[in-house]
């Protein structure tokens, strides 16, 4: 947990661009965008990937979900679509192991993704 990156931006340790924060939610822009708008929308909470959530944790990633909606609709994007992913350990493409969403938006999509 000490040198999670994540957990380092949430103690302000690592400068970023904050978008959205409160007690339990902290949002921030992508370092390495793949979309017009890419955020990535994390719990305080360290839990490492999907693999250790918990039923305790239903409310933050509820939460999560509606604070990535509240973003794309800010940023005008939702009408066009957006897309909302999370990977889960390293086959999915997981690099950073403190659970995140990934809200993408701004441009089409395609499916499935790789
Ligand atoms: P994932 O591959 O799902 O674990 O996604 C990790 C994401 O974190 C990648 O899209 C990275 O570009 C992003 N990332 C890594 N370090 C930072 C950072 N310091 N600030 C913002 N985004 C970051
Ligand atoms: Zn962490």
């Amino acid at each position: 947990m000490n040198n999670c990156i994540f957990c380092k931006i949430i103690k302000n340790e690592i400068a970023t661009n904050k978008v959205y924060e409160d007690d339990d939610i902290l949002a921030f822009n992508d370092i390495n965008p793949k979309a017009p708008l890419h955020i990535l929308i994390i719990p305080k909470k360290h839990i490492p990937s999907l693999e250790y959530a918990k039923k305790e944790d239903i409310e933050v990633l509820g939460k999560m979900q509606i604070v990535a909606k509240e973003i794309a609709i800010k940023n005008g994007v939702i009408k066009d679509g957006v897309r909302l992913v999370l990977n889960c350990n390293k086959g999915a493409g997981q690099e950073v192991f403190h659970i995140h969403y990934h809200l993408l938006g701004g441009r089409t999509f395609t499916w499935p993704p790789g």
